[in-house]
């Protein structure tokens, strides 16, 4: 949402009965209770204001009242408010606004589980995904200036859930345990369902990391993952016949045509005529956790611990403390 929109304003109040602190090289204010501060860009700085206060910086800061956490929300005026809990900073950068949002590590654990879960997943299920989720969290590296976007590229990640929602509860209940190969935490990688059997790093033709993956069978996405079908020129899509299907070639076709051209890597070709037929089962990359999958092996009694260590061969769990994460709201 935000980057998409590129901001060059943005507005930022504190939650209900509380009060906000913001500061940076030009001064320092207050936003008590029902106000709202107004952020734009102005002469390549961060220039703030609220009432009768305005000032410029190079970055802002804001957090609660006494510099710790803070409920706020954020907003895109006329586009998109979001509400976040932790401390955040604004700064310039090819004339829009950046805002990065330093949140508790489990906040955005149970906030990115609460959006990447099929509704209705089954607690295990939801305890495995917070695992996957914190251990992505510490141990991934995509972005330069700040830890994590929540888009789809990273995860997605809307605002925290209820305290009593199966989200909270299943990362409450994982509390610092992360996923680890060899004694370092692994940046755990998941799919929405592998239609059958996952994949290797190598089998995707990914760039090898620490953790290589392995295939393994996926009883529940046989039987249950849902089927598609497309048709496409064999003309300029003629290298999907050489070798098993890589993701590189997925996302390629995707961007071009739509992301349910080829939604997963799990598939069978027929050439009839001059068209290519593909015809396959699953959603998404199909490495690491399947999501069907787990839910699948949750309904059948299966713990957290037992999904893990199906989709995740040769890992251990392990406990990490509490630190910090750096989330840029794009959406
Ligand atoms: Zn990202
Ligand atoms: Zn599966």
């Amino acid at each position: 949402m935000l980057g998409l929109f590129h901001p060059t304003e943005l507005t930022v109040r504190p939650a209900p009965q509380t009060a906000l602190l913001l500061e940076g090289d030009g001064g320092r204010m207050t936003i008590e209770d029902g106000k709202e501060a107004h952020l734009r860009v102005v002469g390549g700085r961060v220039e703030y204001a609220s009432g009768d206060f305005a000032f410029t910086a190079s970055v802002v800061r804001g957090a609660g009242r006494q510099g710790g956490s803070a409920a706020f929300v954020l907003s895109v005026p006329g586009r998109i408010a979001r509400e976040y809990r932790g401390a955040f900073e604004v700064s310039v950068r090819s004339g829009t606004l950046v805002p990065v949002v330093f949140m508790d590590l489990e906040v955005a654990v149970a906030s990115a589980v609460a959006a990447e879960s099929p509704p209705g997943a089954p607690l295990e299920a939801l305890k495995a995904q917070a695992i996957v989720t914190r251990s992505y969290y510490l141990a991934a590296r995509r972005h330069v200036n700040f830890g994590f976007c929540d888009t789809t590229h990273c995860q997605f990640l809307r605002e925290p859930p209820a305290a009593d929602s199966p989200a909270l509860v299943a990362a409450a209940s994982t509390r610092g345990l992360v996923l680890t190969y060899r004694g370092e935490i692994i940046p755990a990688l998941f799919s929405a369902s592998c239609g059958g059997r996952t994949r290797s790093l190598r089998e995707a033709g990914m760039a090898p990391q620490d953790y290589p993956y392995y295939s393994v069978i996926c009883e529940y996405c046989l039987r249950h993952a849902p089927r598609w079908k497309s048709v496409l020129d064999l003309e300029n899509n003629v290298d999907l016949l050489n070798g098993s299907p890589t993701e590189a070639q997925r996302l390629r076709i995707d961007r071009g045509l739509g992301w349910s051209t080829i939604p997963g890597n799990n598939y069978e070709l027929e050439v009839a005529g001059g068209a290519l037929i593909i015809q396959g089962s699953g959603q998404g990359h199909g490495i690491g956790l399947c999501q069907l999958g787990a839910a699948g092996m949750a309904a059948q009694g299966k713990s957290f611990q037992e999904i893990l260590d199906y989709y995740y061969l040769n890992t251990s769990l392990d406990g990490v403390g509490e630190p910090l994460v750096g989330l840029r709201p794009t959406r």
